[in-house]
């Protein structure tokens, strides 16, 4: 059982890895197992056997309900804590009180504090917008704070009655408009949060050349949270990154002491030295902007509610929100659970029609992270080369220009003699 470790900043990767993996309920079944033999084949090809994966299967969800009772076994926890990574097919999400979301659980244990969700077109998939190939973005989304942090308080409830009395009576605030029938949430969002964020964005954007960080707020409303997000960012990218940054922040402050064309060099002048544009924008206008001019983003970073809303977006525009990979990182520590980012799909689960791509993707992704790229370049090249021939699960195939539809497993096989 071979672990990886993290030394020094640097992730130690075994040649033989041991990896722990949840299958996953539903359709998880089917698309753990054909991406199983879809990265044994390609570690094999990438690597001639020099390097290998041992696979240790963790008990999640319904699976682990029905063998012990428990939907996420302390043993499962505690392998994914020693392990480092692992990844995970989609989860039943049990229905009844006090039973935590099996996701929110791992992500709150582990302290996964990035949601990482890469966005990309594949020539073939069919998308909604007229030049998908434009959309290539990396969402690093803040995924411990903010309005997710689940402090709330129902209408007509004593706590909210309390809270709503503090607020009126000590914090002198007259301003809730309806105060016997509100329900209250709290958002918090902290300076160690942010930073840790945009951190691990900036590093993101540094480790793969990539041309700007755009930090994502609607700091104009709520000025000390989502502002300070901004505010906290833009500190780490001028203090800790200095000479590999430029930010928007410091072009203004140019242009208020020397004016517009001064700043506007120096601008120029990050550019051309290949500096990484650090900038922010404000949601609403950045939701429309991805829609006009994609092409102007590419690494963002922004807080838990607005991440939501844009990863599914961005998903969507390049057509890819079944097949959307995922992640949850923990960029200090090292810790990283993959996913896919889709349900359990009950509707279709044993009929061999599920679409294995999700899954695959975050495979790719694993593999990206611990520096094995030759597995996740040789994955994409073969589905880049399958959707280009229009071989397809159902799903995609129907919308494709000379779609055909394959199984699950004859998809699989397919991907399998693509790999080269
Ligand atoms: P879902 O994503 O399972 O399904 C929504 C629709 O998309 C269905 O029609 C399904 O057939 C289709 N679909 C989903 N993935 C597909 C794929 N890979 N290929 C082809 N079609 C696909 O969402 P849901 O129905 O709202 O949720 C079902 C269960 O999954 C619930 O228990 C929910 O809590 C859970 N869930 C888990 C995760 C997770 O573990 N990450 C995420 C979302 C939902």
């Amino acid at each position: 059982m071979a672990k990886i470790t993290k030394e020094n900043g640097k992730l130690i990767v075994p040649d033989e890895l041991t990896l722990p993996y949840i299958e996953g309920d539903g359709v998880g079944v089917e698309i753990t197992n054909v991406c199983k033999k879809i990265v044994d084949h390609t570690v094999n090809t990438a690597y001639n056997g020099k390097r290998k994966i041992d696979w240790l299967e963790v008990l999640g969800g319904e699976k682990a309900y029905n063998k012990t009772n428990e939907w996420l076994p302390a043993k499962t926890m505690d392998t994914f804590k020693e392990y480092l990574i692992g990844i995970k097919g989609p989860l039943t999400t049990p229905v009844g009180g006090g039973i935590r979301s099996l996701n929110v659980a791992l992500r709150q244990e582990l302290d996964l504090f990035v949601c990482l969700r890469p966005v990309e077109w594949f020539k073939g998939v069919s998308s909604p917008v007229k030049e998908p190939n434009k959309v290539n973005m990396v969402v690093f989304r803040e995924n411990t704070e903010d309005i997710y942090a689940g402090i709330e308080w129902e209408a007509g409830t004593e706590e909210a009655k309390k809270f709503y009395k503090f607020l009126h009576d000590e914090m002198n605030v007259k301003k809730v408009r309806f105060p016997e029938t509100s329900s209250f949430g709290v958002k918090p969002v902290s300076k160690e949060g942010s930073s840790r964020l945009v951190r691990a964005a900036i590093q993101y954007a540094v480790d793969n050349k990539k041309p700007s960080v755009t930090i994502v707020h609607k700091g104009n409303i709520m000025k000390f949270t989502e502002g300070g997000f901004k505010k906290w960012g833009y500190e780490v990218a001028e203090k800790e990154f200095a000479d590999v940054t430029f930010t928007m922040n410091q072009y203004n402050n140019i242009k208020k002491e020397k004016g517009a064309e001064e700043a506007d060099a120096a601008y120029k002048k990050a550019i051309d030295s290949g500096k990484i544009i650090i900038k922010d924008n404000i949601a609403d206008a950045f939701l429309q902007n991805t829609l006009l001019k994609p092409e102007d983003y590419s690494v963002i970073a922004t807080l838990n509610l607005n991440g939501d809303y844009i990863s599914d977006q961005l998903a969507a525009m390049v057509g890819g929100i079944g097949i959307a990979p995922g992640a949850n990182i923990n960029y200090n520590t090292g810790h990283a659970i993959f996913e896919a980012t889709h349900g359990t799909a009950p509707d279709i689960a044993g009929k061999n029609i599920v679409n294995p791509c999700s899954m695959l993707l975050s495979f790719a992704m694993l593999f990206e992270y611990i520096g094995w790229i030759e597995v996740s370049q040789k994955i994409k090249n073969a589905l880049v080369e399958s959707f280009g021939k229009g071989y397809a699960t159902h799903d995609l195939a129907r919308f494709m220009e000379n779609g055909t539809s394959l199984s699950t497993t004859d998809f699989a096989e397919n991907i399998i003699k693509l790999i080269k």
